[in-house]
This record gives structure tokens, sequence and C-alpha cells, in this order.
């Protein structure tokens, strides 16, 4: 195991008006080189805020990563880095995608001068050199014609074009982790593919680890290596992409997948939708975050935060369905023998 990123402990909170919102509680997972681990689950359960985190962006107040936290960065603790280091940090070691292009980039500034801004900042280039990578960068993303694309405003560019620069500005200086945040969200279905295809094959040839933020299972279904579920700011499952997709045991991850769009979906069939909604964080949580939308819930649920099971090396879950007293409650009919691939 190579790892490149070790998140221990992560607490994190919000101090709000109406009293500390607990977002991310006590989750710890890795990341090895050239891997892509996705972060799924419903908005609001703390996957945006571990991206944000790993990164320094949260406002510090409200925002507080709790001391016992550790996000490890080669072995570099990231909480206890200088301003000047997160500087060289953010773009040089690790870069993030952000979801609306549209809003990420700046509207006054050509494309060009934005991927020119970081090469300069970061690389030391002078003019002409930016310039001439900046081309080549977007050439590296398939932006056709890109010497004159460089001039364009991003008003001027579609979504997925705008989508592919703001990727050119991320791999401008060859970053260990590239974070995607719903890169995808904002564009349609074919422009989807694309981008992932593009994600896929620029972490191949620069053997770039890529944490993929979403919540649809669907977009990770040909992408991510391993995939975490995440609820009410813990990990509630984890397992490599096949674990999740053909051997989850996990309640929540079955309606996850169950609200996937398959092939075999009739035209007229309505899609499954979870009912309820997520805990409120700035109440304590007591017994199973789940509980109150589980259909299997038991009464130790509503009592007992579960356990943690491993199943295997890299499949873990925290479920009291998977206690030996319990009766075996067995994968939905639904999820059996799907391709989702
Ligand atoms: Fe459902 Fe209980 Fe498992 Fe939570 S611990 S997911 S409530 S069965």
């Amino acid at each position: 195991m190579d790892k490149i990123l070790d998140v221990k402990d992560l607490n994190i909170s919000f101090h709000t008006y109406a009293g500390e919102v607990k977002a991310v509680r006590g989750i710890s997972f890795d990341l090895e080189r050239g891997e892509t681990l996705a972060l799924v689950g419903e908005s609001g359960c703390g996957k945006t805020v571990t991206a944000k985190a790993i990164l320094r962006l949260l406002k510090e107040p409200p925002a507080e990563i709790k001391p016992s936290s550790q996000i490890l960065f080669d072995g570099e603790n990231v909480i206890n880095m200088s301003k000047k280091r997160l500087g060289s940090f953010r773009g040089e070691d690790v870069s993030m995608i952000f979801q609306d292009p549209m809003t990420s980039l700046n509207p006054t500034m050509t494309v060009g001068k934005q991927i020119m801004e970081a090469l300069k900042i970061h690389k030391k280039m002078n003019k002409r050199e930016a310039e001439a990578e900046s081309i080549r960068l977007l050439e590296l993303v398939n932006i056709p014609n890109a010497r004159e694309r460089i001039k364009a405003y991003p008003h001027e560019l579609s979504g997925g074009m705008r989508q592919r620069v703001m990727i050119a500005i991320a791999l401008s200086c060859n970053p260990k982790i590239l974070i995607a945040d719903e890169p995808t969200t904002a564009l349609d279905v074919t422009i989807q593919a694309q981008i992932m295809d593009l994600l896929n094959e620029l972490k191949v040839k620069f053997n770039t680890a890529i944490i993929l933020v979403t919540h649809d299972l669907g977009v990770v279904a040909n992408f991510a290596d391993r995939i975490q579920v995440m609820y009410a700011g813990s990990i509630i499952e984890t397992g490599t992409k096949r674990e999740i997709f053909y051997n989850s045991q996990h309640p929540y991850t079955w309606a996850l997948l169950n609200s996937v769009p398959r092939l075999d979906t009739k035209s007229k069939e309505e899609l499954y939708s979870l009912g309820g909604t997520p805990p409120d964080l700035i109440l304590p949580l007591q017994g199973c975050p789940f509980a109150s939308r589980c259909e299997h819930a038991m009464e130790i649920c509503l009592e007992e935060k579960p356990e943690v099971t491993v199943l295997s090396s890299t499949h873990r879950l925290s479920c009291w369905l998977q206690h030996p007293d319990v009766p075996k409650v067995e994968r939905p009919k639904s999820l059996r023998g799907e391709i989702y691939e």
C-alpha cells in the first residue's frame, strides 16, 4: 500500500446561531496513489465538507476542525500547515474541480489568462511559457482549436467546455490528488460521460489519485476503485466498487442503489425514492442515524450506535443487521444480479 492521504478521526463542526452543527463525525479513510475513491451520499451528509477540509478551504470560524483530527498528506498534517505551505499545497499537491464551472471561473477574464495565472504563480513561468503551456493543457483536455479558445471568455464556451477548462486549471501543476466535487451535475448526460472518460484518461496518464464527491452512484459505476457511503456525517459502509454494487449490506446503500436508473427499468416505472429526511445534525444523535428511515430498524437501532462489522480487508459497515444474534435480512431482490457497468 502506498498511501498518499490518510484521514484520521476527522471531526468538523459549524458554529451557528442555532447551535453547533456536527457535520463530520469522526471519519477515517485513506487514499492510495493513483486510486479513485468515491464519497457518496445525499446532500448534507458531510462529503463536500470533508473534501473542502482536505484543502483547508472551510472558513474557520464558523467551521472548526476538532484538534483530534488528522489529515496526513504524504505524512504531513494539513491541519498544521502554515499559510505559506497551504499556498503551494493547494494546486501543486492537491487540486479541486467544483460543481459549476460558470461560478468558479472568473467571467471577466479569458480562460487563457485564468490558466496562465496558476502557471505563473505555481510554476514561475513567464508570459510566453505560460501561454504555450495553456494551449497544451487545453489540447490535453480535448478542447479543439485551443490556440483560439484561450482568448474566449467563459460565457462564450458551452458547459462541457467550461468544465474541461476547470480540469485543465486543476491539472496545470500536476497535483498528486484531484478532488472532483460533483463535476458533472450541471451537465447533460452525454457530456457527463465525456467528462468522466476524460478524468479517467488523465488519471491513468498521470497516476493522479482522485476523490470523487457525488450523490449519484450511477456516476461512479465505471469510475471508482473504492466507494465510501456517507450518512449524517459518518461513513456507514465502505468497500471496493464490486463489494458495494454486488454485495452491499447496509440498508441505506441499498436505497441509494435502488434509486439508480437501470437499463431494464421500464419506461413508465417510477424510480425508487427514499422517504423521510436525514437527522438534524444540531441535535445529539442516539443510536443509528438512519433509524427513522430504515424499514429494518429494531429497538437497539434507536438506542445504540451500531458496531463496525468487517466483511473483508476492504469492506466494512455499521449496521445492527450484521450482529450474529439478529436474524439474517437478505439483500433486496431488486439488487440481485444486476449489471451496472
Ligand atoms: Fe437500519 Fe438498524 Fe441497520 Fe441502522 S442499524 S441501518 S436502523 S437496521
